[in-house]
């Protein structure tokens, strides 16, 4: 499988596919949000965070703060937004290194340059005249896998 597309016609489409992906997640996988602002990769992040915590948490925009932390239930979840970020290098005061042992996911993915990890799911979002379109791309077997299966 090289990427699997999906047509998401409102938020609340976003919201499903956040909570179809929700199960297949594990401690150390990486999730790259690609796409212009307003794309929709606060959006999905949010649901995806909700879906894992389980319950009504507030999941505010990291545009601020850079990452926002979350304690799952198995694992912890960093949510980024690197847009602010100056240089690649600057991740690393971050946490960089001990965020990938949980989930990360990293909106704005190439502010991180070389410090991306290859091994990652790369979801670009972008906006149609009628709602967005998503489209899942699987790097490393283990992903494509877990693709098969949403
Ligand atoms: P980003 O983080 O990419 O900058 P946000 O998630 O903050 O984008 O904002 C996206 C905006 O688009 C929000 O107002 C949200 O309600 C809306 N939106 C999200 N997903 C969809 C969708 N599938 N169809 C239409 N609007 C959407
Ligand atoms: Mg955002």
């Amino acid at each position: 499988m090289d990427a699997l597309e999906f047509h998401l016609a409102d938020e609340a489409a976003t919201d499903r596919l956040a909570r179809r992906l929700a199960p297949h997640i594990r401690a150390g996988d990486v999730i790259a949000l690609h796409g212009g602002l307003g794309a929709g990769k606060t959006t999905f992040s949010r649901s995806l965070i909700s879906a894992l915590l389980g319950a009504r948490t507030e999941v505010p925009s990291p545009t601020y703060t850079l990452v926002q932390t979350y304690d799952g239930p198995d694992f912890p979840i960093f949510h980024f937004d690197l847009y602010r970020l100056e240089e690649p290098d600057d991740v690393m005061e971050l946490g960089w290194d001990e965020t990938m042992d949980g989930l990360a996911l990293i909106e704005w993915p190439a502010k991180a340059g070389d410090h991306l990890p290859a091994w990652r799911l790369d979801l670009t979002l972008e906006q149609t005249a009628d709602g967005r379109t998503a489209r899942l791309v699987p790097h490393g077997e283990d992903w494509q896998t877990r693709l098969h299966g949403i």
